[in-house]
């Protein structure tokens, strides 16, 4: 059945709901002489229902017990952990509740500007424990479940992930929430409500990584409040006609509805609960009815099935690119329906259009929302009426775009047929904002033929190709990197012209940071304990100011506190044998030193240095004698992460992980010794286990590949040295805490495009380059941890070409794990003072500093205590 259109709302994302309401649903306070009056009803007997936060055990105890009762319909006798985690989640919600409605209301009445963090990516983890922490109401849950008979950490740890992301840039997206919330900012994330989060990950018997969905709605989700009243209309295909003026008019295709689901974002210890606004699709007509009537059944749900399929599911690639229809329908739906959002909360304040940017700002956290660009464009020229120029430069104030990586295959290009299969307007409307542009190059640069080519949006060839990272950069006022080597890359390499073009403040950094609410505070409780003892400031106060860790310092040359310190690092890393013992049935011993690297699966990550290192450990070890063995200082090395489905290389490193940790576990003479231990489906949750047990963790990426990362932070926040390149916020870690605590190798940025080229014409023989790593690789296809042909591809990847440069900084990585021995054994003392020192030194790594930077020298947004 084809719609008929109504001329008058052609490419209208049309709000459903009336104006005089608010975003939150509240009436805006009405004034009269001057005074707010009481919008309807009888005020005190509205007053007088009014929820606050329960704060009493006993308050705390009978609001569980009512949602057991009532909302969950279940007894104190057939409650289970999971029943009470519910209970006591939902309870939790009302809390939050209370705050988020305060919150956005004094927004509303305030209008202060706001900022809207639009990530296609939010790696949220869980959120019980965090929304306690912050509410500051841990203590009191923990009473109120024992007294109704159960644990409250068990309770925590019935919760389900929530891994609305792959790794890095949604966790980050995560952290800046916090921060956001923190900080007091009046600051909003934008999302899609994936119905299937990240797969998680099994090991086959073989040893390969093996996927399974993410169903994880089909347990109920306390964290999310259904819109059902917000929702817009989201076009894609159809036809768009230009009507002159640089205005068309676009119709027909299928319109979609997205539907607003609202996840409250608790600040620690304030009053503000931020809000993430996740979209989910819908079929904008429900059943087609005649082709029900016709007995058509299955016709008429087939256009339900296809708008539903939009926000099903998350694409599980990490920095790599995939030009998928699905996944650009995603985007652009979930920015079309952001952008009507801003918008109609912009229109409440009844300014003109010229004024937006003073109200809005908007953050790109990488090219996937690129779109939004084009998008508030199409609404400007096409719906408003504001003339092009203006409309552009209402855009360029208002976007600003985060760069994450310089890898080519993760720079997001689309084809142009696609685009205009999708969205044929906004394609128009792309040649245009290239159109202008390439003019004023053309200006500057007079008759610089391939000058035009480099920088035009559209890179020819066959399909023509959009570059979202120009369209991002053009579109926006500031573009940033995550960490000062990458933010230089950006400038130096992708975006040079660009720089050249709009001068060099345009382009700036602001290296990544972590909340040290979750990776410090939540995940390592007496660590965080101690430390507030010791630098004698509350939680609240250093919690927030990350700097005053610096107090600790004097203590590293205090030998009671280095006692009490090591012992919770022990006590962290006997936690952390027990999960693996009761989850994986592997022995380790907490006095082994614990290296840990856990993070998505790539090449250019290198894991394969990391195990590759393992095996000439083994090798050296087989090789010693018995007497020679007994002095070994014993390691127990951890991995985790995940590979993306379709990454056949990333796949087939996990494979040789496992299958080297079982040849080493069965090996009578490694007890004891070393351990490798590959932990499955690595999660945020996973994460709060492991990093405050680490020793060491490694970031050994190619040296100009990883752009900031971001668990470098977290473990050195909890006393893992670092055993890394002079890579991403590595180096900034290594400034902030003096090199002599961190443990750098391998080759230098500036070094790698010689060896490359090295690599590719004047290959030299592995066995010339690196004699200890050419034994392992003889070892690999000797077969000695399974049939040689399965690794041959990988091994291949080492012995001809090295894209990642393995052979070159073998050797150096061999001899700076050995640094990392003989500082732990040789000197405990001195390696826990390390530590110490490392922690204290952390204040940098904050993403209340990062969130903070954006706030005042991009959105311009600023802080706003909800007074309560
Ligand atoms: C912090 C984090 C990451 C990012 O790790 P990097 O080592 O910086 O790539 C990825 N996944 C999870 C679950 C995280 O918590």
């Amino acid at each position: 059945m084809i719609t008929t259109i109504d001329p008058s709302k052609i490419g209208q994302a049309t709000p459903r709901r009336q104006h005089k309401r608010s975003a939150t649903g509240y009436l805006p306070a009405t004034l009269k002489d001057g005074k707010e009056i009481w919008p309807r009803g009888d005020e005190k007997t509205w007053k007088a229902g009014i929820r606050g936060i329960p704060t009493s055990v006993s308050d705390i105890t009978n609001a569980i017990v009512y949602h057991v009762q009532s909302t969950l319909a279940r007894q104190a006798y057939n409650l289970d952990n999971m029943g009470a985690y519910q209970a006591v989640a939902l309870s939790v919600r009302d809390d939050l509740i209370v705050k988020w409605n305060e919150t956005q209301m004094q927004y509303t009445r305030k209008q202060p500007k706001r900022a809207y963090y639009l990530s296609l990516e939010f790696l949220m983890g869980r959120t019980l424990d965090n929304a306690l922490l912050n509410l500051g109401l841990k203590q009191q849950y923990k009473t109120a479940t024992h007294k109704l008979g159960f644990n409250l950490e068990d309770l925590i740890d019935s919760e389900r992930d929530a891994a609305l992301g792959n790794g890095g840039l949604g966790r980050l997206a995560a952290c800046y929430l916090d921060s956001g919330a923190t900080m007091e900012l009046p600051l909003w994330g934008y999302g899609l409500r994936y119905h299937y989060g990240l797969f998680s990950q099994h090991i086959a018997p073989d040893g390969s990584q093996l996927e399974a969905p993410d169903p994880w709605l089909d347990t109920d989700n306390p964290w999310e409040i259904p819109r059902q009243d917000v929702t817009y209309d989201v076009r894609f295909y159809g036809h768009a006609e230009r009507i002159g003026n640089g205005k068309a008019v676009w119709t027909g295709g299928q319109e979609v509805l997205a539907v607003a689901y609202d996840v409250p974002i608790p600040g620690y210890s304030t009053n503000t609960v931020n809000n993430l606004r996740l979209w989910d699709a819908k079929p904008k007509r429900g059943f087609d009815l005649n082709s029900f009537n016709a007995g058509d059944y299955d016709r008429s749900i087939q256009e339900n099935s296809s708008a539903e399929t939009l926000t099903r599911v998350l694409y599980p690639n990490d920095n790599h690119m995939l030009g998928k229809e699905l996944r650009l329908k995603q985007q652009a739906f979930w920015c079309a329906a952001s952008l009507s959002d801003i918008i109609r909360r912009f229109k409440q304040v009844e300014k003109p259009w010229a004024e937006f940017s003073d109200y809005v700002s908007i953050q790109l956290n990488d090219t996937h929302p690129t779109i939004a660009i084009p998008e508030l464009m199409r609404i400007l020229v096409d719906e408003e009426d504001v003339p092009w120029a203006d409309a552009w430069d209402i855009t360029t104030k208002t976007f600003f775009y985060t760069n994450h990586t310089v890898l080519p295959e993760a720079l997001e290009k689309w084809a142009v047929p696609l685009i205009e299969h999708v969205l044929p307007r906004h394609l128009q409307i792309i040649y245009d904002i290239n159109m202008s542009f390439l003019q004023a190059v053309e200006r500057k640069w007079p008759n610089d033929r391939d000058r035009l080519a480099r920088m035009s949006l559209i890179q020819e060839g066959e399909p023509k190709q959009v570059r979202m990272a120009f369209l991002a950069t053009i579109g926006s006022t500031k573009v940033n990197g995550v960490a000062e080597l990458h933010s230089h890359l950006v400038r130096e390499t992708i975006l040079r012209d660009f720089v050249d073009f709009f001068g060099k403040s345009k382009f700036v950094n602001v290296t990544n940071g972590v909340t040290p609410r979750r990776w410090l505070d939540q995940c390592n409780p007496s660590l965080s304990n101690l430390i507030t003892d010791t630098i004698q400031k509350p939680k609240a106060v250093w919690l927030k100011d990350l700097t005053l860790l610096k107090g600790l310092e004097p203590f590293a040359e205090d030998p009671i506190f280095r006692k009490k310190w090591a012992l919770i690092k022990h006590n962290n890393k006997k936690h952390l044998a027990d999960y693996i013992k009761t989850h994986l049935g592997i022995t380790v011993n907490p006095a082994s030193l614990f290296d840990i690297m856990i993070k998505r699966i790539h090449e250019y990550k290198r894991q394969s240095l990391n195990l590759l290192g393992i095996i000439h450990r083994y090798l050296t070890i087989k090789a010693m004698t018995a007497a020679e063995r007994k002095k070994i200082n014993p390691r127990v090395v951890i991995f985790g992460g995940k590979a993306a489905p379709g990454y056949f290389m990333a796949k087939l490193i996990i494979r040789l992980i496992v299958n080297v940790a079982r040849a080493i576990d069965a090996d009578p003479d490694m007890k004891d010794i070393l351990t490798v231990v590959f932990v499955p489906d690595y999660s945020v949750s996973l994460a709060e286990i492991l990093i405050p047990a680490s020793d060491v963790s490694q970031h050994i990426s190619t040296a100009g590949t990883e752009a900031s990362g971001t668990s470098n932070m977290k473990f050195c926040l909890n006393g893992g040295l670092l055993l890394g390149t002079v890579d991403g916020a590595n180096i900034e870690i290594a400034e902030e805490v003096d090199s002599n605590n961190v443990f750098f190798f391998g080759h230098l940025t500036d070094a790698v495009e010689d060896l490359r080229h090295q690599h590719k014409y004047h290959p030299i023989a592995v066995d010339e380059r690196s004699p200890a790593l050419a034994a392992v690789l003889k070892e690999i296809e000797g077969g000695r941890f399974g049939d040689a042909s399965v690794y041959q591809p990988f091994v291949d990847t080492i012995r001809t070409g090295d894209y990642y440069l393995v052979t070159d900084d073998f050797d150096s990585y061999v001899e700076a794990n050995k640094m990392v021995d003989d500082a732990y054994v040789k000197d405990p003392e001195e390696w826990t003072k390390k530590t110490i020192l490392t922690v204290s030194r952390m204040g940098k790594f904050s993403s209340d500093r990062a969130i903070m930077t954006y706030a005042e020298e991009f959105w311009n947004i600023e802080q706003f205590p909800i007074k309560m």
